[in-house]
């Protein structure tokens, strides 16, 4: 392994470790996140300046005007999407660095990402190509368009804060499919949508945090 993916010192194994033990005391209790967590180096999807607080729990600037989200709030979606049953194809909406992309990878078959931001895509497929994860189909476009060409998805995670839940996303849900998304502007929640064959079911969770869902390229 390369010097830069094992780490030192603040971005060392040990640290990591350290992340997970404090993930646990914050109630994270699936065993498979844990693990992917840990085996994950976070530090290669933070800016070289930043490294050192990559394990520490807060969110942290991309550029751009983004932030990678903090690891208790990627270990806590990522459980919530993935505990009820194996996933087969999953859409992520927001890559970013390609952090939670590269979460997801390593638990369901295949994980699609889609990006409004180019330079961000650029980085994230660097970062996931570092890690020789191919598993993945990343896309500049509008995340309120999503993939219909690759949908029904098992699951959908949004990683930007919608005002609404859009449509289009729903429709891309299998039935027994579930999609987590931030909702709402100054005061968030998380909020999981399931869909059944009888419709779609609406739940509200905890209190979040991120950047807004934004409309078309750039
Ligand atoms: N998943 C990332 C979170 C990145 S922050 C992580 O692991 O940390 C949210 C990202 O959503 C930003 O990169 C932002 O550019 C992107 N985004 C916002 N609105 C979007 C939209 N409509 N379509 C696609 N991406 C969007």
């Amino acid at each position: 392994m390369s010097s830069r993916l094992s780490g030192i010192g603040m971005t060392s194994q040990r640290t990591r470790l350290r992340m997970i033990e404090r993930l646990r005391v914050q109630g994270i209790v699936d065993e498979a996140v844990l693990n992917v967590m840990n085996e994950i180096p976070r530090h290669i999807f933070i800016e070289e300046a930043l490294a050192s607080r990559a394990y520490e729990d807060f969110a942290l600037p991309l550029g751009f005007g983004q932030t990678i989200s903090q690891p208790y709030v990627v270990a806590r979606m990522t459980e919530l999407l993935t505990a009820d049953k194996p996933l087969g194809r999953v859409l992520e909406i927001g890559t970013g660095c390609g952090y939670q992309t590269a979460i997801l990878s390593k638990l369901v078959t295949e994980v699609y990402s889609v990006e409004r931001l180019l330079p961000l895509l650029a980085l994230a497929r660097k970062n996931l190509r570092e890690l020789r994860i191919t598993n993945i189909r990343l896309k500049h476009a509008d995340g309120h368009i999503g993939i219909p060409e690759a949908a029904p998805f098992d699951a959908i995670l949004v990683t930007a804060a919608a005002t609404h839940v859009p449509e289009t996303l729903k429709e891309q849900l299998a039935v027994g499919g579930k999609m987590v998304v931030p909702m709402g502007t100054r005061q968030q929640h998380l909020c999981v949508i399931e869909r059944t064959a009888r419709g779609f079911s609406e739940s509200r969770l905890d209190a979040v945090k991120f950047v807004p869902m934004l409309s078309g390229l750039s």
